[in-house]
């Protein structure tokens, strides 16, 4: 990494450096798995950090590619960290979805492999769904084409995680692309999840190149780094200048790419999905974040150092 271009830790700014920058930003949109919690276990004091946050009076939004929780269940595993959060200030794929098929007024059928609470999610939206094969297929072409050839008009494929994804439903999905008018749309992007320290498991974005390569459709991409999802976030918090958003992340292809993308300043977090070694042999500026911290918790420590602004 060239020095000029080099993230900074958070803590070893200056001190007047660290004021600059909490007075940089009033919004915070963060991610939840890797900064949070991780798959089994959390990040200690986590809360803290969003609680000194809200002191210092930042808005908060959590923005995950993870649909696969409902927001009831993030609002209680929020607790178990001690943060308040309202299901409103939570942001997934699936919402963003709804957001974007209204936006477009689509109508039409969807074809969509994904999890049981990401349907839920477009289902009661009043959205209309076709899923499967769900069925073993016999082990003849026969079989195999009355399970994946369909007449129906499906307008939009949709993936996202789906831990029952099969190669039937890929070939099944890759043939209604092959209509003009429909849509390829995709949730969470992430190649690899991180389940645990230094273990990663194959993610839902391996799965959906496998569709873009077969189909030469580019995706609508609805979680990070996908514009639409930044594009409503900016619309639903009614904010004009992006430099006023802080991206807080752990990994470099969704967070600090979206941020970049839609011109936030961004903060890695080196709890989750990328190390210091990954970070510091970036080379793509779109993946370079402005600041990094070994964790959320440091910015307890930056802001209990900082000076309060004086007021009156
Ligand atoms: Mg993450």
């Amino acid at each position: 990494m060239a020095e000029s271009n080099s993230p900074q830790h958070i803590l070893t700014m200056s001190s007047e450096q660290r004021q600059r920058f909490l007075e940089s930003f009033d919004w915070v949109f963060s991610d939840i798995d890797g900064v949070i919690y991780n798959l089994e276990s959390d990040v200690p004091d986590a809360g803290l950090a969003y609680s000194a946050l809200e002191r210092a009076g930042k808005r908060l939004t959590f923005v995950t590619n993870n649909s696969v929780r409902t927001l009831e269940q993030t609002v209680r595993r929020f607790e178990r960290s001690k943060i308040q959060v309202t299901p409103e200030q939570i942001w997934h794929p699936a919402q963003t979805l709804v957001y974007y098929l209204r936006s477009i007024q689509f109508e039409g059928l969807i074809y969509i492999m994904a999890s049981q609470q990401f349907k839920a999610v477009l289902k009661q939206a009043g959205f209309q769904l076709l899923e499967g094969p769900n069925q073993f297929i016999e082990e003849t072409y026969a079989d195999l084409a009355r399970h994946i050839f369909d007449k129906q008009p499906v307008r939009a494929v949709v993936i996202d995680v789906d831990f029952n994804l099969t190669s039937a439903k890929l070939m099944r999905a890759h043939l209604y692309l092959r209509h003009p008018d429909c849509l390829l749309i995709t949730g969470a992007t992430d190649r690899l999840l991180p389940v645990g320290k230094g273990v990663n498991i194959i993610g839902p974005g391996a799965f959906a190149s496998i569709l873009v390569e077969a189909s030469g459709r580019p995706p609508i991409v609805m979680g990070k780094p996908g514009r639409p999802l930044g594009d409503m976030l900016l619309q639903q918090n009614k904010i004009t200048d992006p430099r006023r958003v802080l991206m807080i992340g752990d990994m470099l292809a969704q967070d600090v790419l979206f941020g970049r993308q839609l011109g936030f300043q961004t903060l890695l977090v080196l709890t989750g999905g990328c190390s210091l070694s990954q970070l510091r042999a970036v080379t793509d500026p779109d993946l370079l974040p402005d600041y990094y911290a070994d964790s959320v918790v440091d910015l307890v420590q930056l802001l209990a150092e900082s000076t309060p602004k004086a007021h009156g």
